[in-house]
C-alpha cells in the first residue's frame, strides 16, 4: 500500500509519524513506527518510518508515538443541533417521547439559528471524541451546514422532512422545490458538504412526500435517509396504515436503492432482510439509542452476512444523550453478545470496520474516506495510549473498542487540516459553543416549568 521510497516527495503540508497506524484497508494492513504524508488535503503515503529512508520535509508535524493512528469515525446518523434538548426528556418510549415531549419544543425552538448553534455544539463534541464525518438529518440544513464548515468537520447534511397533516399538491410541490434548492445551493460549494434528503419516516410522512423527495434524491445523484422500522409500535402504526411492515412500504413506493440509508432498521422479518441486500439500501444502525429508548435490537450480524453496508450512528443527543461514536462502537460490540448469549459475534475489528469504512462505504463516499490509503482525503485521528487504561496494549482493535473512551482521542485531521492537536480544538471557541447552547436551554426550561405550574395548578 505505501508508495515506492522514490516518490515520496520531497514536501508535505503535514507529516503524522510515529504510533501504531491501523489503514483500515480492506487488507487491514498496520504499520508500527508509523508515517502518513498529507499534502492539499490528500493522504500521499501511509507505512511504517522503518520502509523510508529519509522523510520529507513538513510545514506541520504530528508526533503520533504512543498513540493508535487510524481514520477518523463516521457517523451514519445523528440530528446534530439535537443538541439543544439532551437530557430534555428520557426513559420514555418512543412515541410518547416524540409525540409529547420532541415535537412540542421543536415546534417552537427549531429555527435557523438554533440549528446553527446546537450543530457547532454537536460538531465540537463529535471531533474531541474522534468523529470526522457526520451524517445529520434535520430542519434548515444550511445553517447545519455553516456550522459544520466553521467547525471544519466533514458533513452529510440531510434536509429533513415530515407531514403533519397530509399534503395536497402545493404542499408536495414546495417539498421538491425546498429539496432541490438544497442539493443544488450545496453541491460542490465545499469539500466538507455532500448534501442528502431525510424524509423522516414512513409514518411522519405521507407516501407522495416519500415519493417526490427520493424523487428529487435520485435525479441529483444524492443520498436519502429515512427512519425504517425502529419500534414494534411503528410496524403496527405503518401495517395498520398501509397493510404493509416498513420495509415492505417502503419497497412498494420504490424509495429502497443503493442511494438510501435505513436508519434503525431494528424491526425486520428474516426475508426483510434479504430485500434490503437485495435493494442495495444500506443501513445506519444506533445500538445506545435504540436500547435508551427500548426499540429492540437490529439484526446487524444478518444484514452484515447478506451483505448489507452498515455504519454506525449515534442518533440524536435527545435519544443518546452523546454522541460518542467510541462509547457507541462499545455498545455495538456488547449488546449483540449478550442478546445471543455468543461472545464471538461483533468482534472488536469488525466493529472499528463499520464505524470507520464500513460508515463510508454506507454513506456512498467509501471512494474517498473511511481509510488510510494514499489517495484518499485526509480524515485522520490519533488515541493516546499512554494512560493506564490503555495499557499494555496487545490489540489495538481491542484498546479501542473496549478499553478506550471518547476522550482518549488526542488528535483530529479532516481534510487534511488539523482541527484539533492533544485535545485542543482549533476550529472553535468551545466556552462561547456552550454558552449559547445554555442560552437556548434557559428559555426551553423556562417554558418547561411554565407548561408545568399551568397543568400542576
Ligand atoms: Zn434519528
Amino acid at each position: 500500500m505505501k508508495k515506492p521510497a522514490e516518490t515520496i516527495p520531497e514536501r508535505v503540508d503535514l507529516l503524522v509519524a510515529g504510533g501504531v497506524l491501523l489503514t483500515m484497508s480492506d487488507a487491514m494492513e498496520t504499520f508500527a513506527d508509523a508515517a502518513i504524508g498529507i499534502s492539499g488535503g490528500e493522504i500521499l503515503f501511509a507505512g511504517s518510518m522503518r520502509d523510508y529512508p529519509e522523510l520529507p520535509e513538513a510545514a506541520e508535524r504530528i508526533d503520533a508515538s504512543g498513540k493508535i493512528i487510524l481514520p477518523g469515525f463516521i457517523n451514519t446518523h445523528c440530528h446534530a443541533a439535537m443538541t439543544c434538548f439532551r437530557g430534555l426528556a428520557d426513559d420514555l418510549p418512543l412515541m410518547e417521547w416524540l409525540h409529547n415531549h420532541i415535537f412540542p419544543v421543536e415546534a417552537k425552538y427549531v429555527n435557523r439559528d438554533m440549528v446553527y448553534r446546537g450543530t457547532l455544539l454537536a460538531a465540537a463534541e463529535m471531533i474531541l471524541s474522534g468523529t470526522t464525518t457526520m451524517a445529520d438529518g434535520y430542519f434548515h440544513e444550511s445553517s447545519a451546514c455553516r456550522a459544520a464548515i466553521e467547525a471544519g468537520i466533514r458533513t452529510v447534511p440531510a434536509q429533513g422532512f415530515i407531514d403533519f397533516t397530509p399534503p395536497g399538491d402545493e404542499a408536495v410541490r414546495n417539498h421538491i422545490a425546498v429539496a432541490e434548492k438544497f442539493l443544488g445551493k450545496w453541491r460542490d460549494r465545499s469539500p466538507l458538504v455532500t448534501p442528502a434528503l431525510f424524509p423522516h419516516t414512513a409514518y411522519t410522512c405521507h407516501k407522495r412526500t416519500l415519493k417526490a423527495v427520493k424523487a428529487v434524491a435520485r435525479a441529483e445523484g444524492a443520498l436519502c435517509f429515512v427512519h425504517l422500522a425502529e419500534t414494534a409500535e411503528e410496524n403496527r402504526v405503518v401495517r395498520d396504515a398501509t397493510g404493509l411492515s416498513p420495509v415492505r412500504y417502503a419497497e412498494s413506493l420504490g424509495i429502497l436503492d443503493p442511494r438510501t440509508v435505513a436508519v434503525h432498521a431494528v424491526w425486520l422479518e428474516p426475508d426483510e432482510v434479504r430485500i434490503l441486500a437485495d435493494t442495495g439500501a444500506a443501513v445506519s444502525h444506533s445500538p445506545e439509542s435504540n436500547m435508551k429508548l427500548a426499540c429492540g435490537i437490529a439484526p446487524i450480524p444478518e444484514l452484515l452476512a447478506a451483505g448489507v453496508r452498515v455504519g454506525i450512528g449515534t442518533d440524536g443527543a435527545a435519544s443518546n444523550n452523546d454522541l460518542d461514536m467510541v462509547g457507541e462502537m462499545n455498545a455495538c460490540a456488547k449488546i449483540f453478545k449478550a442478546a445471543r448469549m455468543d461472545p464471538t459475534v461483533m468482534d472488536a475489528a469488525s466493529v472499528l470496520r463499520m464505524a470507520t469504512i464500513g460508515g463510508a462505504r454506507a454513506l456512498g463516499i467509501g471512494d474517498r474516506i473511511g481509510s488510510i490509503e494514499p489517495g484518499k482525503r485526509a480524515d485522520i485521528v490519533t488515541i493516546d495510549c499512554r494512560k493506564p487504561k490503555m495499557t499494555p496494549l496487545y490489540n489495538p482493535y481491542s484498546q479501542i473498542v473496549y478499553s478506550a473512551g471518547g476522550a482518549d482521542v488526542s488528535d483530529s485531521i479532516i481534510e487534511g487540516k488539523v482541527v484539533m492537536k492533544n485535545r485542543r480544538v482549533l476550529t472553535l471557541d468551545l466556552e462561547k459553543t456552550m454558552e449559547d447552547v445554555e442560552k437556548i436551554a434557559a428559555a426551553v426550561r423556562k417554558d418547561l416549568e411554565e407548561r408545568c405550574v399551568c397543568r400542576h395548578g
